[in-house]
């Protein structure tokens, strides 16, 4: 099934075809916990496993944690990635195995590098009554996929201008730079427009993009986006115009250059062969199990690839089993 809309391509005055802007709808998938609480994923799809270095795009509520449960995610381990994670309501606790441990709070991001191997947990802390965010991963190049894991932190100040906000939290926009290094060039920017607003943003022409509708409804490039849904806009535009129908809009901008490099994903895991994947997921299940059960207390994981998560005592998340076909390398 494709969630693609048919679109016709746009003709420039030129006569030159340019591809046009894909819709992409969400699906809806159980994140697990208590009462699983669900997130709306629209990264990746059939027809797109990439935007620029973007992989997986997961947004969730505003759920109130008294129906879902809130967020009770156990360690579990990832390689080749980054996560990002981005809030609009609520706070997420994190604890991961190269010993970070940091609240995800509201307009500031956390961003953890896997590279060869980590694992970590995040958990909503009781006092958090709303939840309501996104969660992002970022395939690593083949240069720098096995670098050390690694955390960074950042909350950036808001760029404001007529009608229009802007957080900046990965690369450049609005004339604001993110300090949080990136492997590949790479763009992550919250943007609020008020009801009515056009804002024509200057975009680097050899990135593609993916706007994220949080909140309203807007035009993207001439193109109606709704709430939940994510607007690729190929390369080759130097500006994207953002303008919000008759209600405010809130909406993630990600970007960066074609990835360029075909890749493996399967669960936690961002990889190059069927091969790897099958290793990684061996050396998780070899540290989390002790006579073929899995440890009830994630300090009793062994050690390895994905170390164990400091501070955490939830039972880690056994891997799930592989699919009976070869993961083949999609781009
Ligand atoms: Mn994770």
């Amino acid at each position: 099934m494709s969630n693609l809309e048919d679109r016709p391509d746009e003709m420039t005055c030129a006569g030159t075809v340019t591809p046009g802007v894909e819709i992409m709808t969400p699906r809806d998938v159980p994140l697990g916990g208590p009462r699983a609480m669900r997130v709306r994923r629209t990264l990746p799809q059939r027809q797109r496993s990439l935007i620029g270095a973007w992989c997986f795009v997961d947004h969730y509520g505003p759920d109130r944690v008294a129906d879902t449960g809130g967020m009770v995610v156990a360690p579990h381990p990832h390689t080749g990635l980054q996560t990002v994670s981005w809030l609009f309501t609520g706070e997420v606790e994190h604890r991961d195995s190269a010993g970070n441990h940091a609240m995800v709070r509201p307009g500031e991001v956390n961003l953890m590098t896997a590279g060869r191997g980590i694992s970590h947990s995040e958990v909503s802390p009781a006092d958090t009554t709303t939840l309501h965010g996104a969660q992002l991963w970022v395939a690593l190049p083949s240069s720098d996929r096995f670098v050390d894991p690694g955390f960074a932190h950042h909350a950036p100040s808001p760029v404001t201008g007529s009608g229009w906000t802007a957080r900046v939290f990965l690369g450049s926009l609005l004339g604001d730079t993110s300090p949080v290094p990136t492997y590949t060039p790479l763009l992550g920017a919250e943007l609020l427009l008020d009801p009515g607003t056009t804002l024509a943003v200057d975009v680097d022409e050899t990135f593609e993009h993916g706007v994220l509708v949080d909140a309203g409804v807007l035009s993207v490039e001439g193109v109606e986006t709704k709430k939940d849904d994510l607007a690729y806009v190929p390369p080759g535009r130097t500006t994207l115009t953002l303008t919000a129908y008759d209600e405010l809009v809130r909406l993630l901008l990600l970007g960066g250059p074609p990835f360029g490099e075909r890749i493996v994903m399967w669960w936690n895991i961002v990889a190059r062969t069927h091969e790897e994947v099958v290793a990684w997921r061996s050396d998780w299940q070899a540290q989390i199990t002790r006579d073929g059960a899995v440890v009830a207390d994630s300090q009793d994981v062994a050690p390895g690839r994905f170390g164990t998560v400091v501070g955490d005592h939830l039972p880690p998340i056994p891997a799930p089993p592989l699919p009976h076909v070869r993961l083949s390398p999609r781009t």
